[in-house]
Formats: structure tokens, sequence, C-alpha cells
């Protein structure tokens, strides 16, 4: 080898180490009641860490889906055909539980558990986990219509990724999607046009047939085998279980049109659906179907955070990473104050949003069980913290990315990817403004969910000054709940949740710096919220980046 090919000073592959080695993570995990489940967890996480699965990430992203419209004969077939790294990669998911596994498991905490695990993998590949997410979160709605929920849930639950145009009940396990969105509205769902004429008989399981027609114009993981579509019925907007296949082995009346070009999330297909005459079951009460979806959606909304901590977490073990290894200017790139402060602020973001993240998973298990409480704290919480943690998600992972120089920028690093996916979970399942209104909603028309949100701060009453007096300010700053404030209000509901959350459970170090940056109001140049990095004097940052820096061959 010539001597200028000679390479050093570049980090050691950031491969074969354990994702879930994640003392916020593991702490959580246990905190919430799935301690149980740690070892399958560590399993998982040395799975994801290792070069074989980061390579299938890789592969699955740089091979898209093709859509196959027509057989060479010139016969519909409509399906999305996948790279074998993509099947590896949902066999792995759906073996784990990830998808709506813990609705059938009675352990208190497999909510939890099942958020651990879709934490970890989600780092090996984020597009995957879209069909593994909603195949989650249509359970609760689908339960709406009991006689279907107890057809279809044990395969919906079932851990057996089984690809392919057949019956539903002749397969092994099912994937579910979600079809909302049509080209005049996807947040106003009220202006759907998709029709739902009654069809006498093809009832299912004491539910009534319906046959759809219209448009939709995102549909996500269209290879799945059932969808809740949204569609107008004679008693108004309602909502369907649509099977791609129906009961009889003939193809339903579902065509797929095109895939989306779509900016990051590549691996995945998102397409644009028409429903011709398309068998479908009511799910719920007729003219309800917005009370009924909303169930689904606001499931996958614990997964646009769950998946956010996964995309901070990752960005930032990557960072740590390089900088641990790097040397410019004599010196470690981690060991230079400033990097320090960079890498520490994205460390206390990626924290903050963990432990948000793990303390709504544990929520959402305990509302399953019954607990109505933890529903109502879950209901505004949930809404603020998806605002506010996924619209912290782009700059987090362009400051990560620019934390490798110009390597950040370049496609192998993996970096681009998380940068394309960054801005994804902001617009799903309630766009910025939606989100934000939503939590404001909560806030004014839910006053339980306003109470019992309330009550959790007051758990972190008199810990810190800083965390006290941004709790005033914000029951001061509801005074005003007007629409036009709705992200100052609910940036401020998740940003002293997260701080609650740190100073009860977080390590010391990052919940001190979480409050001198996020939460005192110190007013004045210099103050942090401009740029990562502008973190006040006197923060242990060097104990900050330990905790986020991987250990090779753990
Ligand atoms: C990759 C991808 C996959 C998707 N997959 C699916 C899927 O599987 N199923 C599905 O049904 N949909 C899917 N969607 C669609 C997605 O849910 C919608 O794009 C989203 O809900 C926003 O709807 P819209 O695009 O019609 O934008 P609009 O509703 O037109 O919103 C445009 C902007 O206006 C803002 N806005 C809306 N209302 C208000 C208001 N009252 N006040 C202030 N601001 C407001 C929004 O926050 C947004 O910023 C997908 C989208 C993407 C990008």
């Amino acid at each position: 080898m010539p001597p200028t090919h000679e390479v050093f000073n570049q980090p050691p592959a950031l491969t074969g180490y354990d994702l879930a080695d994640d003392q916020g993570m593991l702490s959580a995990l246990r905190r919430e009641g799935a301690g149980w489940a740690e070892e399958s967890v560590r399993e998982l996480g040395r799975l994801a860490g290792s070069a074989r699965v980061q390579e299938l990430g890789r592969q699955a992203n740089e091979n898209p889906p093709k859509l196959r419209t027509h057989d060479r004969f010139g016969n519909r077939v409509d399906e999305v055909e996948f790279h074998p790294a993509w099947h590896e990669l949902m066999t792995v998911a759906v073996r784990y539980g990830l998808h709506a596994a813990p609705w059938r498991d009675s352990r208190p905490g497999a909510h939890v558990a099942r958020a651990a695990g879709f934490y970890v993998w989600g780092a090996a590949e984020a597009g995957h986990c879209c069909p593994v997410s909603m195949t989650y979160a249509i359970v609760p709605a689908l339960r709406h219509a009991p006689g279907l929920a107890g057809r279809f849930e044990p395969l919906l639950a079932a851990p057996e990724y089984d690809f392919g145009l057949r019956p539903p009940l002749t397969k092994r396990g099912l994937l579910a999607g979600m079809s909302m969105t049509e080209k005049q509205g996807g947040s106003d769902v009220r202006a759907n046009t998709t029709r739902a004429d009654p069809v006498p008989g093809d009832g299912e399981a004491g539910a009534n047939a319906y046959r759809l027609s219209g448009h939709k114009w995102f549909t996500s993981a269209p290879m799945g085998d059932l969808f809740m579509v949204l569609a107008q019925a004679p008693a108004g907007l309602s909502c369907f279980l649509l099977p791609r296949v129906r009961p009889d082995g003939t193809r339903n009346g579902m065509h797929l049109q095109r895939l989306k070009d779509k900016l990051g999330n590549r691996s995945n297909a998102s397409a644009e659906v028409e429903y011709d005459g398309a068998l479908a079951w009511l799910v719920g009460e007729e003219g309800r179907g917005v009370r009924t979806i909303v169930e689904m959606v606001n499931v996958t909304r614990l997964d646009c955070v769950l998946g956010t901590a996964t995309g901070m977490r990752a960005g930032l073990t990557m960072a740590a990473h390089h900088a641990a290894h790097r040397t410019a200017f004599g010196r470690r790139l981690a060991d230079q104050p400033l990097m320090a402060a960079v890498l520490a602020d994205l460390a206390i973001e990626s924290e903050a949003t963990t432990l948000a993240a793990f303390r709504l998973a544990g929520a959402t298990d305990r509302a399953a069980r019954g607990d109505g409480q933890e529903a109502a704290f879950r209901r505004l919480a949930l809404a603020a913290t998806k605002y506010w943690v996924c619209k912290r998600a782009p700059a987090h992972a362009a400051e990560a990315l620019e934390c490798l120089g110009g390597n950040g920028y370049v496609e192998e690093s993996g970096m681009p990817r998380l940068y394309r996916e960054a801005p994804l979970a902001s617009i799903w399942e309630g766009s910025g403004n939606v989100a934000a209104l939503d939590a404001l909603r909560a806030l004014t028309r839910q006053p339980e969910s306003a109470e019992a949100f309330f009550a959790e701060l007051d758990q972190a009453a008199g810990a810190d000054s800083r965390l006290d007096q941004a709790v005033a300010r914000l029951r001061k700053e509801l005074g005003d709940p007007s629409e036009a404030r709705a992200r100052q209000l609910a940036e401020a509901m998740a940003l002293v949740l997260q701080g609650a959350l740190l100073v009860r459970y977080g390590d010391p170090a990052v919940a001190d710096a979480f409050a001198a940056s996020r939460l005192a109001d110190d007013g004045g140049p210099g103050t942090w919220g401009r740029a990562f990095g502008m973190l006040p004097s006197g923060i242990d940052t060097a104990a900050i980046v330990s905790r986020a820096t991987p250990h090779l061959g753990g």
C-alpha cells in the first residue's frame, strides 16, 4: 500500500456494541415495571449493534421497495416488492414482539418492555418500524368491533412475520396499516370524500359490511393485511377495517397507484391508493369514525416520541464515538471544551427525551390496565411531548451530523439517513401545529388531564428551584390559552415534564444541566436555545458525555 493510503486519525467502525447499554433507558425500563424484560432488550441491543444488522439497514434503504401494479398478462397485482434485508428486519421485529404482542401479554410492564425493544431496535433501521408501529396501534381502535378484534387480534399479536397476499385468516401473522389522509386534507380528516355504502351480507364477526370508493393520498406500508380506513357512511365519517385480500381469497378493490418518492424513510413504502368498491367492515359506530381512529393515532404518537428518542440516541452515540477517537489541534475532539459542550447538550436532549418517552410508555401500560389517572396524564403529556421532542429532532440530527465533520455528510456514515428521517415524526400523526393545538385542547377541555399533568409535576416540587419557577411560570402562562400561543404552551409543558422526570430519576449531572439550560429564566445573550452547545458554565460536561460514549465489544 503506498504511504498516502495509510489511514489514521479515523475512529474504529461503530459496530459490535450493545445498543441497550444505555443507563437512562435501562433505569426507566426497570422503574416503569419491565425490569423482567432486560435480558431480551439487551439481546436485541447487541443484535442491533452488530455489523450484520447495520448492513441490513443500509441495504434496505439503498434498495427501496418497488411497486408492481400489474402482472405480465395485464392483471392487477398491486403488490410491493422488498429487498430481502427488509424482510429480515421485519422478521426480527415481529419475533421480539415489537408489534401488537403487548396487547395479548398480561404481564404488567408489557408495553414498556415493547417500548424498550422498539427504542433499541429502531436504531438499526427506522423505516420498517412504520408497519410494526401501526400493527401495535390498531388494536385499541379495533376493539371497538369486539367480534373483529376477537378474530384478528391473535394474528396481529402473533410473533410470526408472514409476508404475502393471502386471506388474513389463513396467515400465521398479520400486519396493519392506517388509511386516512386524502389529497384535500390530512389534518382535517373530516374533509374526507371516500364513500362507504352499506351492503347486506358480507359481514364479518358481527360487523356490518360496506363498499368503499375513493382515494387516499398517503397509506404507508400498503403491503399489510388489514387497514383502518376512514370513509363517509350515511351517518357521517366512520372507521372501517379493510382486508387487502377478501376472506374468499379474491383481491379486494384496493389499487396502489404510486409509491411516494420520499425525503427519507426510503426502505418503507408509502402509497397512493384507490378504493374501488372495496369490502370493509364497520368499526365502532357509524358517524363516530374520528373518535374511533383517534385511539390508533394516540398509540402511533407514542411511537413518534419513542422513535425520536431512538434517533437522538443514535445520532448522539455516533457523534460521541467519533469525538472519542478523532484528534484535532493536538487533542481528542471530546476533550475540546466547546465540543464537550455540544456533545453534552446533545446528550441532555437525548436523555430528557428518553425519560419522557418511557414515562409515557409506562402510562400507556397502566392506562391499558384500567388506570384512569394515568390515562388522563397521558392524554395531555403525550400531545405536548410529541409536539416538542419531534420539533427538536431535525436540529439534534443536524448537530450530531456536524460532529463528524465532512464524514457526517457522507452517506456511508449513516448520518444522512438519520437526518432525512428526523422531520418525519413531527409530520405524522398530527403535524407540529396540530399536536400543539391538541395539547391545548386537552388542557382546556379535559380538566382531569390538566390535573393529572400538574399532579405529576407536583411530585418533583422542591427538588430544584429552577424547575419550581418554571412550573410557576407555566401556570401563569396558562391564563392565556389562545390558539396562536399553542406552541409556546406545549413547549413549556414538555420542558417542565422532562425537567420533573430528570430531577426525580435522571443522572444528577444531566438533571442539573437540563435545569440550568432549559428551565432557568436568566434571559440575555448567551442563554441556551439558539444552538446546541450553549450550556452555562459549571456543567460537568465530561460526566455527561461519558454516559453517551459507546463501549465497543460490549
Ligand atoms: C412518509 C409519510 C407517510 C405517511 N403515511 C400515512 C399513512 O400511512 N396513513 C395516513 O393516513 N396518512 C399518512 N401520511 C400523511 C400524514 O399523516 C399527513 O401528511 C399529515 O397528517 C398532515 O396532513 P396534510 O399533509 O394534509 O397537511 P395539512 O393538513 O394540509 O397541514 C399542512 C400544515 O398546516 C398545519 N395545520 C393544519 N391545521 C392547522 C390549524 N388548524 N392551525 C394551524 N396549522 C394547521 C399542519 O400542522 C401542517 O404544518 C403520511 C405522510 C408522510 C409524509
